[in-house]
């Protein structure tokens, strides 16, 4: 039989009473499993649950909250393996990829075991004659989180975790495509000593997800994915009134000096435009080579055309197959679209074949060059293993081509001037910069900080913005009366 994918509501894992939707392994596309969507019921119920369960949570002391962190963090790196080849099948991600994707989740859960000085207020002392004044930050009540395919261990992690240690309970709508990575993160969640109601999971898509955004004892909402869905997220929760962050697609430029190290620079453009089989929004997508660099393009071509995909156990495999065949037909037609808009294709990855599992949704390197602005596999997130090569004659020109991009998530430059690079960080528009980094991920402890078209919304996920943006602060002004007599009343702002 096959396996059902379960929710996780009041502490309790139970059979989703909505439609049932496939879960399948990319490499070959076979079901694996099977996820029940929730019920109307069963969202009302996590909902009520989770409102319930934050009365208790949020008096729970911030270092009771962070130990928390820490046992799950210690359970986490003690099923690494475990967590990154359940997610290997579900994604068809490569096993060391896999790891990868779980251990950015980790150092999440670390950031979020320090929550006790995360969440120090200010103070200042006599801010008028024998006031203080001073801010404590407090929980929202219930968050929420929805959550894309592409990431299913590090994003959800991103948030839930943030979320509770802010003394927040949270609702997880994780991708109903690789479900089964986030339900093992709960269980061991919840083998950590998570309260019963502080996290619950519901599964389901657009149905259950508008439950989340218009119902009223939903505080805020996280989202990660598409631009579309993305737009739709941030519209419908902020018209609900609430708190939303809703992080995007993104289209990523590398752009190349000819002083940069030629070596360096194939080898990171290799790696970071189809790793992943190219399903990373930090991925780069576009290499905008400048003057002279360009004459490296023939030795790029090269190098990917050595890179090959295989299954997730295969050590000498470079990435995975795409997450679904519909996502295979979406990028070929891109390619084509390429092809009758005249760029040049250098690599075509389309009829890849993968002899090992030839039912997988295979798509190898491609590589473009003779790319414009105005050809649609320049202006869309192509999300495959598909690399544009543009040209520009100076960096003046290359900063104009990336700040006229609606997207800003992240962004590299390539170069051995310091000159070069001071001007590309300070002028660029976009969010997250690298400097001879290809994808400029932050670590926790700063924050992810995508912009433009790539984010809507003004606090970014984890580092001190999550907690801002999963918190309210409260500003209190105190006054102790000394012995002395009482004045009479004032009627007018004091000014000392
Ligand atoms: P998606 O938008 O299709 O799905 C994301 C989530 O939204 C899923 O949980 C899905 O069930 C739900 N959803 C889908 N359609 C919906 C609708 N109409 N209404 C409400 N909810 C809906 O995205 P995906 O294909 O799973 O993920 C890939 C996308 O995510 C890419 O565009 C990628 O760039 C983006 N992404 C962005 C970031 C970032 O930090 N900016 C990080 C990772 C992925």
């Amino acid at each position: 039989m096959t396996k059902q994918v379960p929710l996780y509501i009041q502490g309790e894992f139970v059979a989703g009473e909505g439609d049932l939707i496939d879960v399948t392994n990319p490499a070959n596309n076979q079901v694996i499993a099977q996820v029940a969507s929730a019920s109307n019921a069963q969202m009302q119920a996590a909902i009520a649950n989770a409102k319930e369960a934050f009365q208790t949570w949020k008096e729970t002391p911030v270092s009771e909250r962070a130990r928390l962190m820490m046992r799950y963090q210690a359970l986490l790196k003690e099923h690494h393996d475990e967590l990154a080849e359940i997610l290997a099948q579900e994604t068809g991600k490569t096993f060391e990829d896999a790891k990868g994707d779980v251990w950015r989740g980790i150092e999440v859960v670390e950031h979020a075991a320090n929550i006790p000085s995360l969440m120090m207020g200010e103070t200042v002392e006599n801010v008028a004659r024998e006031i203080d004044t001073y801010s404590y930050i407090q929980p929202l009540g219930v968050c929420a989180g929805i959550t894309p395919f592409n990431f299913p261990a590090m994003i959800p992690l991103w948030m839930f975790p943030m979320a509770i240690a802010c003394g927040n309970t949270f609702i997880l709508k994780p991708s109903e495509q690789d479900p089964l990575t986030p339900m093992r993160l709960t269980e061991l969640f919840e083998q950590a000593g998570a309260p019963k109601g502080v996290l619950q999971v519901v599964h389901g898509t657009k149905e259950q997800v508008d439950v989340l955004l218009t119902h009223e004892d939903i505080k805020a909402v996280s989202f990660v994915g598409s631009v579309p869905v993305g737009q739709y997220i941030y519209e419908t929760g902020t018209r609900h009134m609430k708190r939303v962050q809703s992080f995007a697609g993104a289209k990523n430029h590398m752009v190349i000096m000819p002083d940069a190290d030629k070596q360096q620079v194939i080898n990171n453009l290799v790696g970071a435009s189809v790793g992943a089989a190219g399903q990373r929004c930090m991925a780069i997508s576009v290499a905008v080579f400048v003057g002279q660099a360009q004459e490296w393009i023939p030795e790029l071509k090269e190098a990917l055309a050595k890179v090959r995909p295989g299954i997730w156990n295969d050590k000498g495999a470079s990435y995975g197959p795409v997450i679904s065949p519909k996502a295979k037909e979406r990028i070929c037609n891109l390619i084509q679209q390429g092809v009758d808009a005249g760029a040049e294709l250098l690599l075509d990855g389309r009829d890849c074949v993968v002899s090992e599992s030839p039912e997988g949704n295979w798509v190898g390197p491609t590589l473009f060059t003779k790319v414009t602005p105005e050809m649609p596999i320049y202006q869309e997130e192509i999300f495959g293993p598909v690399l544009s090569c543009v040209e520009a004659a100076s960096l003046e020109d290359a900063i104009a081509l990336i700040n006229a991009s609606p997207f800003g998530n992240g962004t590299s430059i390539f170069t051995s001037s310091g000159g070069a690079a001071r001007k590309f960080q300070h002028d660029i528009e976009v969010g997250q910069v690298g400097i001879n980094i290809p994808i400029p991920v932050p670590l926790p402890f700063f924050s992810f900080t995508g912009w433009k078209g790539s984010f809507y919304g003004d606090q970014h996920a984890y580092g001190k913005q999550a907690v801002r943006f999963y918190t309210e602060t409260k500003t209190i002004t105190a006054r102790w009366f000394s012995a002395e007599a009482a004045t009479g009343p004032n009627f007018s702002i004091q000014m000392k």
